[in-house]
């Protein structure tokens, strides 16, 4: 399957035009238009919350009505006539660098310095490498399939095996959300390294199979962090990016949950699954229906515990009974009530549509949640880039909650 521009870049090439295409990159041709981050008050309804999204606008995080957004200078003068309250943070690019000069020291391929703490993608395949190679009687590394640019989506598998229930936790299908990959890994290292030593611990991987995948967009991941420097990367690299959480195959850009703008932040793709990414996961999901039961997506930030369906505002509808909606909320709250975020359906927040939670539950009937991780409240870019000293605390405290939801893998 051949995006436009590469079908382009190759038409383009069979006519001796390489050096043409070589020399003026199309993605040079106009300047990026400046962008401002800005916090937006007066967002107090999903329908309004809704609106700020179809705006086009970049919404990071969203507490007690006031939303941080990334905005260019037109999208904020369109937003304020339409009612709301936007104050400007700062440049977000010119903030971006500033965060990124952090200690001063930056070593080629790794985070923005003074942030290392957090695990680059070759960083985070070796440690499943080592929990495989340290745990080979309870681990195993695999592959669900490529990136876009060819990195392997790895797969790592705790426990049980195939006749045992499954739980699935999913990281970093946006890009910028390097918090969601500590997450992942803390839940490797907790199910691995505790297993000898932990009878809880080892109890729940003896009744279960964990499948952790923690870069669902590595690619994305990658370039958000390339050069020294953060750049507010939130989604694939295929063509101008694809937003991956719009791009599952149920109620695909049905309801005004996502845009069809491949310029805008939330662009669902040229159709479902156009993404290698998803797709990759989808079919490995497809392949364990049977036996995968729950499943984490885990996201930043704003602290909340999120349940399908995000595609419409009703509780209950065609693929979602009262009883099913009961249990969402049921255990939605248990483990709210175990790491202190708001629990709410998805569509309280937004309308979305093609989501990771809305398919897995809509294909699949796999109890299905986002977490929004840490912090609640943005303050600058403290909520993209939270500094690496808050990994361990925030990632422990999703402890009790990741037991609740594989307790409900049966
Ligand atoms: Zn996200």
């Amino acid at each position: 399957m051949l995006t436009r521009r590469r079908t382009w870049s190759a038409l383009a090439a069979a006519a001796g035009l390489a050096l043409l295409t070589a020399t003026t990159p199309i993605a040079d041709a106009q300047p990026a238009p400046a962008r401002g981050l800005y916090s937006l008050q007066g967002a107090h309804t999903s329908a309004q919350r809704t609106a700020v999204a179809n705006a086009g606008v970049d919404i990071a995080g969203s507490s007690d009505g006031t939303l941080s957004v990334v905005a260019t200078p037109e999208q904020a003068a369109s937003l304020r006539a339409n009612g709301f309250t936007l104050n400007q943070v700062g440049d977000f690019d010119q903030l971006l660098a500033q965060r990124s000069k952090g200690t001063g020291v930056y070593r080629a391929g790794d985070f923005p310095s003074g942030d290392e703490g957090y695990h680059t993608y070759a960083e985070t395949t070796a440690e499943l490498q080592k929990a495989a190679k340290d745990h080979g009687d309870i681990a195993k590394l695999s592959s669900v399939g490529k990136s876009f640019e060819g990195r392997e989506l790895n797969l790592l598998t705790i426990g049980g095996g195939d006749n045992k229930p499954g739980v699935l936790f999913t990281c970093n299908q946006h890009a910028r959300e390097h918090l969601t990959t500590e997450m992942c890994l803390r839940i490797v290292n907790r199910f691995t390294d505790g297993y000898a030593t932990d009878p809880k611990i080892k109890e729940m991987v003896d009744g279960h199979t964990i499948y952790v995948i923690p870069n669902v967009n590595p690619d994305g991941s990658e370039y958000d962090i390339s050069g020294g420097e953060y750049h507010g990367w939130r989604k694939t690299r295929q063509g101008q990016g694809v937003d991956p959480n719009r791009n599952w195959d149920y109620k695909w850009a049905c309801c005004g949950g996502s845009s069809d703008n491949p310029g805008a932040e939330d662009y669902h793709g040229p159709s479902a699954f156009s993404e290698p990414e998803t797709k990759a996961v989808a079919a490995f999901v497809d392949s364990h229906a049977q036996q995968i039961k729950t499943h984490i997506d885990f996201h930043t930030f704003s602290e909340l515990v999120l349940w399908p369906f995000g595609f419409t505002e009703d509780d209950t509808t065609e693929g979602m009974t009262q009883e099913e909606a009961k249990r969402f909320q049921d255990v939605g709250k248990e483990m709210a009530g175990t790491n202190g975020y708001t629990p709410e359906q998805s569509s309280d927040l937004y309308i979305t549509d093609g989501d990771v939670n809305d398919w897995a539950w809509g294909k699949h009937k796999i109890l299905s949640y986002t977490f929004e991780m840490y912090p609640k409240n943005g303050g600058g870019l403290d909520g993209f880039y939270p500094p690496d000293e808050k990994i361990g605390e925030q990632t422990t405290r999703n402890d009790a909650a990741v037991d609740i939801i594989i307790r409900e893998a049966k």
